[in-house]
């Protein structure tokens, strides 16, 4: 039986999501960056969250955690690497492990590069990947602890997932992500059509998390950088794929 999936609007332009095992009724968070609303979004549906899975330390993704977790008895999972900086971890995990969400199971892939700790959740039956700030919908987040090549070192294993994996991140930046992409040059046409998706589900108030890792391989700029097409574009010769993301990456921070 399916995971149900729910997105939370959080702070200014954060994502939590509510998971819930259909097969046991288990509810997990993942990550906290706001108590109201996530209390809003539980108590319309009745649920509490039995536990917290949490992506990385910041804290727009942290801050509820702890009232969360005393209202509730949540149990609380993060990294291993980063529990010297993360509230109190009932459950502490590194790449390679697995969560289990009632009936559900999650694989924890390491997603550092954004901040060197940060983990990212799969859960391949469902094909549904929680990304917090490593895999943007369009984007990627901003290299603050690790280097352009842990980034794209993170960037290559979440998209080498199976194709049709929804891709879950932890902030709606797709816009801008989306002016950006449009910055480098004429869109080809699978670019230019997802503009246009992605422009009218914002016009219409909706969200644009869950998009395909195919999707996404093929509009997402930074995942296409080690595209000879790409380089060709950024009037870069001969270099190496992670040469190319940095350079991506570089014109994005002073996009
Ligand atoms: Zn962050
Ligand atoms: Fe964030």
């Amino acid at each position: 039986m399916p995971l149900e999936i729910v997105t939370i609007p959080c702070r200014s332009d954060n994502y939590a999501y509510l998971l819930r095992d259909e097969a046991t009724g288990t509810v997990a968070l993942v990550d906290a960056p706001e108590a109201a609303p996530i209390l809003r979004a539980l108590d319309g549906r009745g649920w509490k969250p039995d536990l917290i899975l949490v992506t990385h330390h910041h804290g727009d993704h942290v801050e509820a955690v702890d009232e969360l977790r005393s209202r509730f008895g949540s149990r609380v999972i993060g990294a291993e690497a980063d529990r010297h900086r993360l509230p109190r971890l009932d459950l502490a995990v590194r790449p390679g492990d697995s969560v289990e969400v009632g009936a559900a199971t999650a694989s924890v892939l390491d997603a550092s590069g954004h901040t060197i700790g940060h983990i990212a959740y799969h859960f391949p039956e469902d094909r549904a990947l929680f990304a917090g700030d490593s895999l943007m919908v369009m984007g990627c987040g901003r290299v603050f602890e690790g280097t352009p090549a842990m980034m794209w070192e993170t960037l290559s294993r979440l998209a080498a997932l199976p194709p049709e994996t929804r891709l879950f991140s932890g902030h709606e930046y797709t816009e801008g992500n989306l002016r950006f992409a449009l910055s480098l040059g004429k869109p080809d046409a699978a670019l230019a059509a997802r503009a246009e998706a992605i422009r009218a589900a914002r016009a219409a108030g909706r969200d644009t998390m869950g998009p395909t890792l195919a999707e996404e391989r093929r509009t997402n700029p930074f995942l296409r950088a080690a595209e000879p097409e790409m380089k060709a574009r950024l009037g870069l010769g001969d270099v190496s794929d992670t040469e190319s993301f940095t350079e991506i990456r570089r014109r994005k921070d002073a996009f």
